[in-house]
């Protein structure tokens, strides 16, 4: 499957009702901190400055091999306060895939939140704007999905968006997570 940028486009439509045997489950992942090495109080802004977390390859192969997708779904203000741009972001996560494709792993999707915080936008976490974009995109089966963050805010997206959560405890890593829910 393709695999999908999407920038926010803040437009909720009515979900679809499909019959549950075509629903997919799915993990969804925050990034920073969870895939790869949170920059504290920096961003990401080239390749050179994502490091892959300890297992997280491992980890997301696990998850494939369980039968669900792995979705990621990120805030990056660095966007709206004007420190990177959205091709540094995208270019960032091209190079992510690659890496993963070496590894035989692939990520289903990427949804990412570009806004500040003071935009007031409906996709940055702990809104569930992005969660919404994804139901638009699959067919998901949220009451027996995942969303892993090492935020509070993750946690609350995931809740509103009816999906079961994880918080990772500081130093915890994905992997870890994974061994232990799936
Ligand atoms: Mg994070
Ligand atoms: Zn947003």
């Amino acid at each position: 499957m393709r695999t999908e940028f999407r920038s926010q486009k803040c437009r909720i439509d009515t979900v679809e009702v499909v019959p549950e045997e075509q629903l997919q489950r799915v993990v969804f992942l925050d990034r920073d901190g969870v895939i790869n090495k949170k920059l504290e109080g920096d961003y990401v802004k080239t390749y050179d400055e994502f490091i892959f977390l300890p297992g997280t390859i491992d980890a997301i192969k696990k998850i494939k091999q369980k039968g669900l997708m792995v979705i990621i779904i990120t805030n990056q203000s660095g966007i709206g306060r004007g420190i990177m741009s959205e091709d540094d972001l995208l270019d960032v996560h091209e190079q992510m895939l690659a890496e993963l494709k070496k590894n035989g792993v692939t990520i289903d999707a990427i949804y990412y939140c570009p806004h500040s915080p003071d935009n007031g936008c409906d996709c940055r976490k702990p809104k569930d704007g992005l969660f919404k974009q994804a139901l638009m995109d699959f067919n998901i089966d949220m009451e027996h999905s995942w969303m892993i963050g090492d935020e509070q805010k993750d946690v609350e997206a995931g809740e509103k968006a009816g999906c079961q959560t994880y918080l990772l405890s500081k130093g915890e890593l994905l992997i870890e997570a994974i061994e232990l829910l799936l």
